[in-house]
């Protein structure tokens, strides 16, 4: 089969030729049918400190995808063949304490798909069974690939009230651009965004968002004190910006609550703790997704029929092509990339 994989510790992938995988006890073989291009796959394909430091070569990327089971391990029982499944990047093994008490998104023995185990960019990839999240035929592949990330921003915005709720989210990269759709299907009162980039602002408007804010040429402190004299009831900060911590805590009701899923650059940042302290404002940080009710908030969701993601698939391309993709990314003109396979 056809796979893109880190071959040497250096820039760049190559796509190779290796046999299919095997499948073991607890595990499922996937056919894929869509994958979705991710920032960590950007930091791989660069190779920065972060990438150097983790991955070990030879390596298959990819953990954003979707797929039909076409094999299952001897004691497989919770999946079948033909099942449609997308990808959890976070393998947790299931005697982990923390995934039985609810804290699987955090539980320090996580590997994680493509980073340090094989991957799905690739005509097939195992994954543990518990990896293969059920999914709906009724969600298109190009959807139903980056449920992954999509979960970050179901988890992000499910930190907190959201109906009836007016909202600022501070980044519109792909999973801020998610969190708009799902705050919106929640049934959010009002969004505010900020945005820098005009590429990433034209997607805001298509995402819906009711008011963009742009950090470059607006005024952003003083409009959102008109928009918002008492506060936004929570804050969802999506860009790693140095500014939008203290912006969040400045324009955060009392009482109300920053969800924090943006890495910034810097591990030092310097707020007003005593403003959040003062107003009691709840900062949580977030990390992957609730392993599993996040899946379970994401599925209903879609039932709804209220999330409407198409606006961030900006671009659909055969796996094969992932250098353009790559560049496009770089480039900051791509929402989500979605791969194609032969079928
Ligand atoms: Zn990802």
């Amino acid at each position: 089969m056809k796979a893109i994989a880190k071959t040497r510790p250096a820039p760049g992938v190559e796509i190779v030729d290796v046999p299919e995988p095997t499948v073991g006890p607890g595990e499922v073989k996937i056919k894929l049918e869509a994958a979705s291009v991710c920032g960590t796959d950007l930091h791989i394909y660069s190779w920065d400190d972060w990438a150097a430091g983790r991955i070990k070569p030879p390596r298959i990327i990819g953990h954003e995808f979707c797929g039909t089971i076409v094999e299952v391990g001897p004691d497989v029982t919770e999946r079948a063949v033909g099942d449609f499944v997308a990808s959890e990047s976070h393998i947790v093994p299931r005697s982990s304490a923390y995934l039985q008490a609810g804290l699987g998104h955090v539980a320090p023995e996580t590997s994680i798909l493509g980073v340090d185990v094989d991957g799905g960019f690739a005509d097939f990839v195992v994954v543990p069974v518990d990896n293969a999240r059920p999914t709906s035929r009724s969600i298109p592949p190009k959807i139903a690939s980056f449920q992954d990330a999509l979960g970050n921003a179901v988890h992000t915005v499910n930190d907190g009230p959201v109906e009836g709720c007016d909202l600022l989210i501070t980044g519109m990269g792909p999973i801020g651009l998610f969190s708009v759709a799902v705050a919106k299907a929640l049934g959010a009162k009002r969004i505010v965004v900020t945005e820098v980039s005009p590429y990433r602002i034209g997607l805001a408007e298509q995402i819906g968002a009711d008011v963009i804010l742009n950090p470059a040429t607006d005024d952003v402190d003083a409009a959102l004190s008109r928009l918002a004299p008492d506060g936004f009831d929570g804050t969802l900060e999506m860009s790693g910006h140095p500014s939008s911590l203290p912006l969040a805590i400045r324009h955060t009701k009392p009482g109300g609550r920053i969800s924090l899923l943006g890495v910034f650059p810097q591990n030092q940042q310097t707020v007003d703790l005593n403003a959040l302290i003062f107003k009691g404002i709840r900062m949580q940080g977030i990390v992957g997704r609730k392993l599993w009710e996040t899946w379970d908030q994401m599925g209903e969701l879609f039932k709804t029929g209220k999330l409407n993601l198409d606006p961030v698939v900006t671009h659909q391309m055969h796996f094969t092509e992932f250098a353009d993709a790559m560049e496009l990314m770089k480039a900051g003109r791509a929402g989500k990339v979605v791969f194609t396979f032969d079928n």
